[in-house]
């Protein structure tokens, strides 16, 4: 990789290192909810956590925070696994949060018996008033005084079941003054009788975030744990469960979430997108999910290089979708495979061809790669399907395709010359009659004539069909979320555009995982509801940036 600063994490890994904290040890968490696929961002998160780690010589657990139990469920664990080694890192330990629901909950008795916690029956609406505001200091209620022992054995009812959903919480008991409102007396647990999707019913309290993931960490023994920049006034409350409960010291840090323009990258949004039937599923080709992106033809590596790319900062910022697409391209130029593909097609006749002689071409696969990594056999015929813009009845100047007179090199084959071309009635061009040159075969040319142009072409017995669909940005404006009204509002409804193309014969052979570059035309990956029967391409993206000023 190339050479570049520290980012500030490094910085203060290296300082920790340097300074024995933890004896050098570095071990750092993903730690997922449950509740969604995970997207573009998340891979921010991924590249990060995982890369720094194994940069320190350290490690990484997947832990899942799975401690709401109604918006989480197993298809998205499976889903999140494969997606991180998807992107080529290995987890040392899978974990979950709800396996720590025991020792969470024993926490929180040590924390009553030190006379820090306590159990309140407000109603949420009275939790809220009674906080204050920024500027005016919280009120304490009648239950902020209860002794430990009622404490303990109210905290144990509500374990037990014996209230409903909101009747009771357990608070810490903090500092109701405190300028930052996340310290005053914040929830540590509430009643939920739902079904965990691993705990089943066996818990009727879940510990809140804020108990449940720095207590984690500690369990964990997590020496950096890395997290966005919202959690910033959050970290003197993670700080103060862990000195009160005198537990391992993990130390949170925070970077800026990646957020990408032209997308929603919330889960909660994209989930609407998928229920409202807007996008074909989470892996939906537009979607900014990994599976998306995977779907859509992206390479692990070129996702970790867009990582890389934008880096860490301490600031937000909305990172353009353009970057992303050139890290594919870049990748894609040294490894996807060139083949001929004719979406909007005009037949062409070659005159001087023998009638029923079929030749066999080559091509090579890739000119990026020394060798051409491998090639490709390409059936030329009197009768081809090209794109019906490189012919030009009255083309301009510097026009180097195909109009009345002009020559042109078809790709891999031969140079041809454009004779004459037939109208319908309607004085649409049907066809185009050219002439061949033999002695200009590619690869041993002995014509002497110079063409500036090259096209690509398709034999007509030999081309399959196959559907081709184009994607657009999901979103017509850059930033959805910060728009007046509904995101929804800004879907972009012509952003899935589906053709039927004529392929080279060897695409019938398209491996899924693989990208192929239709030549002029873009990158492609083979669809995974295709099959021999239908064949289906998706466009990863185009040759050149079309966004672009
Ligand atoms: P959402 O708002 O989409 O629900 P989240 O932060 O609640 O996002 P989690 O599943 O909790 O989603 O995220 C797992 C990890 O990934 C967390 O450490 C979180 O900070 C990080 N993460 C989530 N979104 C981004 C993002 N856009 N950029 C960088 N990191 C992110
Ligand atoms: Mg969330
Ligand atoms: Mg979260």
């Amino acid at each position: 990789s190339e050479e570049r600063s520290l980012n500030f994490l490094e910085e203060i890994i290296e300082n920790d290192i340097a300074n024995g904290v933890n004896n050098g040890r570095v071990l750092t968490r993903f730690p997922p909810e449950p509740n969604g696929y995970l997207h573009i961002g998340h891979a921010k998160s991924i590249c990060l956590n995982f890369g720094i780690a194994q940069k320190y010589n350290g490690k990484t657990n997947l832990r899942f925070d799975d401690t709401n139990p109604v918006t989480e469920d197993t298809e998205y664990v499976e889903s999140i696994k494969e997606d991180i080694k998807w992107l080529g890192f290995e987890w040392a330990e899978e974990l979950y949060s709800s396996d720590y629901f025991d020792q969470l909950y024993e926490f929180a008795v040590t924390l009553i018996k030190k006379g820090l916690a306590y159990v309140d029956d407000s109603s949420a609406e009275e939790i809220a008033a009674q906080k204050g505001t920024p500027t005016e200091p919280g009120t304490p209620n009648q239950y902020r005084s209860r002794s430990i022992e009622e404490n303990l054995q109210l905290f144990a009812d509500m374990k037990a079941g014996k209230y409903k959903d909101g009747e009771r919480v357990l608070r810490a008991k903090l500092d109701l003054a405190s300028p930052n409102m996340h310290m005053r007396d914040p929830l540590m647990y509430r009643i939920k009788h739902a079904h965990h999707h691993r705990t089943g019913d066996a818990w009727c309290i879940y510990p809140m975030y804020d108990f449940a993931h720095g207590q984690s960490d500690a369990i964990e023994k997590i020496t950096h744990s890395i997290c966005t920049l919202e959690f910033i006034p959050h970290r003197p409350l993670y700080d103060w469960f862990i000195e009160n409960l005198e537990i391992f010291p993990s130390k949170q840090y925070e970077f800026a979430r990646g957020n990408i323009n032209y997308t929603v990258m919330s889960k909660r949004k994209l989930l609407q997108l998928v229920n409202e039937n807007l996008v074909n599923g989470w892996d939906d080709p537009r979607m900014p999910t990994i599976s998306g992106l995977r779907r859509r033809g992206y390479t692990p590596l070129s996702i970790r290089n867009f990582c890389e790319r934008i880096g860490i900062a301490r600031r937000e910022n909305l990172i353009d979708y353009s970057l992303l697409e050139f890290c594919i391209r870049e990748d894609l130029n040294k490894t996807a495979w060139r083949r001929m593909a004719v979406l909007d097609p005009i037949k062409m006749v070659i005159t001087n061809y023998p009638e029923g002689h079929v030749e066999m071409l080559e091509g090579e696969n890739n000119p990026e790669v020394e060798g051409g990594d491998g090639s490709r056999q390409l059936p030329f015929s009197r009768e081809l399907w090209i794109e019906r813009e490189d012919f030009m009845e009255n083309p301009p100047k510097k026009f180097f395709r195909l109009g009345p007179g002009l020559m042109t090199r078809l790709k891999n084959a031969y140079i041809v010359r454009c004779d004459d071309f037939v109208k319908d009635a309607e004085g649409n061009v049907t066809e185009i009659h050219c002439s061949y040159f033999p002695e200009s075969k590619s690869g041993s040319d002995t014509s002497g004539i110079n063409v500036k142009g090259t096209i690509h072409w398709v034999s007509i017995p030999h081309a399959k069909t196959a559907e081709i669909r184009l994607y657009d940005r999901l979103f017509k404006v850059e930033d959805p979320s910060n728009e007046d009204g509904d995101f929804k509002e800004y879907i972009n409804h012509e952003s899935l555009q589906v053709q039927t193309a004529y392929i080279e014969p060897d695409l019938a052979k398209a491996e899924t995982g693989r990208g192929y570059q239709f030549i002029r035309k873009g990158y492609f990956c083979v669809d995974k509801d295709s099959s021999s029967e239908n064949l289906i391409f998706n466009r990863t993206v185009t040759l050149k940036d079309a966004w672009a000023k």
